[in-house]
């Protein structure tokens, strides 16, 4: 067998000539730019469009970057962020020193980086000793350090998300998370219940194969511009627009319909749409029959929430969670689903979907959203008459739908929407999340967050203490035939996993190295088993957590209550930040009304290089893993991720390899990179995977052997970086598929195995022929027995397999099980409302996760009568960051604003462009008026409810500081994944 170094020796040499090759294919293909000047292909670090960049370099100075004319998605376009992202290499506010604030201290020294990375080692390991815990309170190993945390990054590459997984790990640190949570955390058990996987099903061009187009909480035209261009695409093959948002914003000004709803009501909305759809007969039913688990049948003893004032069958009032067993299918004696194929049987989903909905009438739903009846019956017809064969609907969402304490189920009405229209494995058709950071994607399918593995094979639990016990627990039974239940490969992926992180072990050893969960214990809060982000900084507060690495993230600017989140930073013995600049984190010891004097955290702030600077892939929203090449080196003395993280793990394997300490077998046994110039291929083609008996690279996740024979990374990008050559580097700009579609599958690689659409053979009838031959996207060919067109979804014959071959069932689910709230989603109102609920007695989300305490407060709307939500601008980017330290952005918009309607700044003497103050229960900023009918008062029975939009992208450092609005945010999360409800709280407004 060979050891992962032979291996690298052979592979390079193997790999070396045909990545050249795939590279000058590439070069050949594309039309010449030719400049006497080196360029680059890059890709924008903003957004997950992910829009293609050329950089020029001259003598060592990025002298020009303009948008890539080959690039499928934006075709040579930028929009404003990506047109000045040279400023933000170029930004005065660079840090290129590294930087040590003392206990105590009120100033930066300079050190450097020998001294900087020895200290930091050093306290790695007395604070991880210090803190570990070998046997939890329920007498279970779990082998995990509790007195670490990591935050970051979404703005990294994969190869850089990978390292860090791999790492922190090998370290036994649970709290690991990154950006996901807070944005798109909701997104992934939302589609992953109901189709399989928790990513966008479709991608950004496949946008102009839409009829319809429903945006719903998203503004794809600020936020993902040149994803935009595709939607407009569409409109001028003469497709619908349909806008719901609170704000008239500029998506909305090119909708054919667009209604203003009350911020957290879209559960009702898309409720209301639901009932439509089964009332009109709107739903395609060959598509509900087969492809979803509308016949299924369900213990007779579940009960909707129709049926019980808005809870359902099993809830427990003094934990705050629910009994879920009469929520399961009915079974026969072999296990397998007993159905309805009529859909006539009280007890199938189909009928309980109805009855479920039934209250959700137009004027219902009027009553709650705001919107006029006859609005929501127009957008309704529209919408609903996608569900045939010839007609395809897309919804697309981003923050304005997750970020709720229902999240999760918001999201979840869209997959039901959209299964019962049969859309779902269709070009044009889809759920479509916009991802907004440029790898948040990628950093998720490498699993900086505490729960999982990269992968998506999730963290071990105590509870199952060796590998049989896990493997076992977490390989599905096929309940409907015929199911790929491809999870059935479980085993595979996982073994090859464990052989990529340490080659020389046995995975049985090896599984005993892994930090371990404690499993839920069933009540809610279970601190036990949350070390999620808002988790993190009570366990700061609480004194817990003892140190914390921040990898480009700025939790003091972009957590929720920001106030709470600052003063946990104050109660760290050591903080270290990875950042290209100085970021409110890194500088939260000299924030404004702090001394310095009285934070003793002992701070280093670590200069970065900014994506330009190095190489490495990214994964944008629809899934394209994306390979850009350096282009310069980093200022002054600032490093490459891969570097720092490289030198850091040289000085604990030492340091542990003379001390020991407990676990130590799993750094000291961990593989990891030489410094080189390809160190981010050699992480690539680790994660791809490679046979240890040959060390060749593997060239598709269906070859990986669960004897350990085989080493894979991340199954998910097996098949990325193969004895062919690096896949994510193509740049082949000519569409594959024959009717013009948009795939694009010679440019760079979608996971899962190039597969451009998921669910694709949901296009077809039984017999694999497509139902809109006009528009086919796959197609069985049974003279040479093979899938046509798209990657399929599951290679099997058309008769051997299911659509959704990622589920046991095979098919989607209008009916979800798997969910802590609820089968089937239900309306509440947003933790802070300004109404009681008027569909049930039930006001709230009965096991949302609301943290109490002195710094968590929640405010009425006696006092807080203004219904509040945040938003970002086309010009900035989340904390400012990357955008108020670009001067050119900081130009167009340089202060903080807070959108209000007329009626409202005339109640308040308000004028526009005066300064505000905005007080929540938790805290106040300032910002500048912006008085305008974008946004109107909602009228709800005889109440007028006036709501404003504010901006959310300021903060005490960098450019033009300001006020953030998450100065002002709650952390109530919701249940399923932790994310907080920054979309609709109460504010009041007063002119200063
Ligand atoms: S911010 Fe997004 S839309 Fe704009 S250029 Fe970058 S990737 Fe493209």
């Amino acid at each position: 067998m060979l050891t992962r170094r032979k291996f690298i020796g052979l592979a390079g040499a193997v790999t070396g000539g045909a990545l050249f090759l795939e590279r000058g294919m590439a070069q050949g293909a594309r039309p010449v730019l030719r400049k006497p000047i080196g360029e680059k292909p890059l890709i924008c670090p903003y957004c997950a469009t992910g829009c293609g960049m050329i950089a020029a370099v001259q003598g060592g100075r990025l002298v020009n970057l303009e948008g890539d004319p080959d690039h499928p998605i934006n075709q040579g376009a930028l929009c404003s962020k990506g047109q000045a992202a040279r400023g933000f290499v170029q930004s005065p506010y660079r840090v290129t020193k590294v930087l040590y604030r003392a206990p105590g201290s009120d100033r930066w020294e300079e050190k450097d980086w020998e001294w900087a990375l020895g200290r930091i080692a050093r306290l790695i390991k007395d604070t991880r000793d210090r803190g570990w815990v070998e046997v939890d309170d329920q007498g279970q190993v779990v082998r995990r350090t509790e007195s670490i945390a990591t935050l970051g990054t979404s703005v990294g590459s994969n190869e850089e998300a990978y390292a860090m997984s791999k790492l922190f790990r090998a370290l036994g640190i649970v709290y690991i998370e990154h950006q996901a949570r807070i944005c798109h955390s909701s997104t992934v058990p939302a589609l992953g219940t109901s189709f399989g996987r928790g990513a966008m099903t479709n991608h950004p061009i496949d946008f102009k194969n839409a009829d319809v187009i429903l945006v719903q909480g998203g503004n794809p035209a600020e936020q993902h511009p040149l994803t935009f261009r595709w939607i407009l695409e569409a409109k001028e093959r003469g497709a619908k627009l349909i806008v719901v948002d609170p704000r008239f914003n500029r998506t909305a000004s090119k909708a054919d319909i667009f209604a203003q709803i009350r911020p957290g009501t879209d559960i009702a909305f898309m409720g209301g749409m639901i009932r439509y759809i089964l009332e009109n007969k709107r739903y395609d039913e060959f598509y509900v029959k087969h492809y979803t688990n509308a016949s299924f049948l369900v213990n007779p003893e579940f009960k909707t929430a129709t049926e019980l004032d808005g809870l359902f069958s099993g809830y427990d009032p003094e934990k705050r969670t629910y009994d879920t067993s009469t929520w399961a299918y009915q079974v026969d004696e072999n296990g397998q689903v007993r159905t309805d194929p009529t859909l006539q049987d009280p007890h199938c989903v189909f009928q309980l979907l109805r009855k479920q909905y039934e209250r959700y009438t137009p004027e219902v739903v009027s009553k709650i959203t705001g919107i006029p009846v006859e609005k929501l019956l127009a957008i309704y017809d529209l919408y609903s008459s996608t569900g045939r064969p010839d007609r395809a609907g897309t919804i697309t969402y981003a923050m304005g739908a997750t970020q709720h304490t229902y999240g999760t189920q918001h999201i979840r009405t869209y997959a039901i929407v959209q299964l019962l229209l049969g859309n779902i494995g269709l070009p044009g058709g889809g759920v479509n999340a916009l991802r907004g950071h440029s790898n948040v994607q990628g950093s998720t399918d490498f699993a900086l967050l505490y729960h999982d593995l990269p992968g998506y094979l999730g963290l071990p639990t105590g509870d199952k203490p060796t590998l049989e016990e896990w493997i076992a627990s977490r390989v599905p039974k096929a309940n409907y035939a015929p199911s790929a239940n491809w999870w059935q490969n479980y085993p595979k992926y996982f073994i090859s996993l464990l052989k990529a992180w340490w080659p020389e072990v046995d995975p049985k050893e090896a599984y005993g190295y892994l930090p371990k969960l404690s499993p839920h214990k069933g009540g809610i809060p279970d601190k036990s088993a949350d070390y999620s982000h808002y988790a993190i900084f009570h366990a700061m507060l609480a004194g817990r957590i003892e140190g914390l690495i921040a990898i480009g993230q700025n939790p003091a600017n972009s957590a929720a209550n920001a106030n709470l989140a600052r003063k946990a930073l104050d109660s760290l013995k050591w903080l270290v930040v990875v950042d290209p600049m100085e970021t409110e984190t890194a500088a939260h010891w000299k924030r404004p009304g702090v001394n310095p004097k009285e934070i003793q955290t002992e701070v280093f702030l670590l200069p970065s290089a900014v994506w330009a600077e190095k190489s490495g892939s990214i994964t944008n929203t629809g899934r394209w893993a994306q390979w850009y090449d350096k282009a310069l080196d980093p200022p002054g003395e600032a490093k490459e991720e891969l570097w720092i993280l490289t030198e850091l793990v040289q000085r604990l394997k030492k340091l542990y390899a003379e001390e020991g300490g407990p676990n130590k077998e799993a750094i000291l046994n961990l593989s990891w990179w030489e410094h080189s110039e390809h160190m981010a291929e050699e992480v690539a083609k680790e994660y791809n995977g490679y046979d240890l008996t040959t060390g060749k690279l593997m060239a598709k996740f269906a070859d990986l052997r669960d004897d350990g024979t085989t080493a894979c990374g991340n199954w998910l990008y097996c098949g990325a970086f193969t004895e062919e050559g690096n896949k994510m580097a193509r740049r082949d700009p000519r569409d594959t598929h024959p009717l013009g579609l948009g795939l694009f599958q010679n440019w760079a690689y979608a996971w899962p195995a190039n597969r451009r659409i998921l669910y694709n053979r949901a296009s077809t009838d039984l017999k694999g022929q497509p139902r809109n031959p006009a528009k086919w996207l796959v197609r069985w060919n049974p003279k040479e027995e093979k899938w046509e067109g798209d990657v399929p979804d599951g290679v099997a014959p058309p008769d051997k397999a299911l659509p959704f071959i990622m589920l046991p069932e095979g098919v989607g689910r209008l009916f979800a099980a798997q969910l802590k709230d609820g089968p089937f989603p239900e309306h509440y109102e947003p933790w802070e409302s300004a109404l009681a609920n008027l569909i049930s007695g039930q006001d709230k989300n009965p096991v949302c996760k609301v943290w109490v305490g002195d710094l968590d407060v929640y405010g009425t709307p006696e006092e807080y009568p203004i219904v509040a939500t945040t938003y970002r601008l086309t010009e900035h980017w989340h904390t400012g960051m990357m955008s108020r330290n670009v001067p050119w952005l900081l130009e167009i918009q340089p202060d903080p604003f807070v959108e209000m309607d007329v009626e409202l700044a005339k109640s308040l003497g308000v004028k526009n462009g005066e300064w505000v103050r905005i007080k929540s229960a938790r805290g106040e900023m300032k910002a500048v008026a912006l008085v305008t009918p974008r946004v109107q008062p909602v009228k709800v029975g005889d109440k007028t409810l006036h709501q404003v939009g504010i901006v959310i992208h300021w903060g005490y450092q960098g450019g033009n500081p300001g006020d953030s609005a998450n100065q002002l945010t709650p952390q109530a999360l919701d249940p399923n994944s932790f994310i907080q409800e920054t979309k609709a709280f109460l504010v009041r407004i007063e002119k200063i």
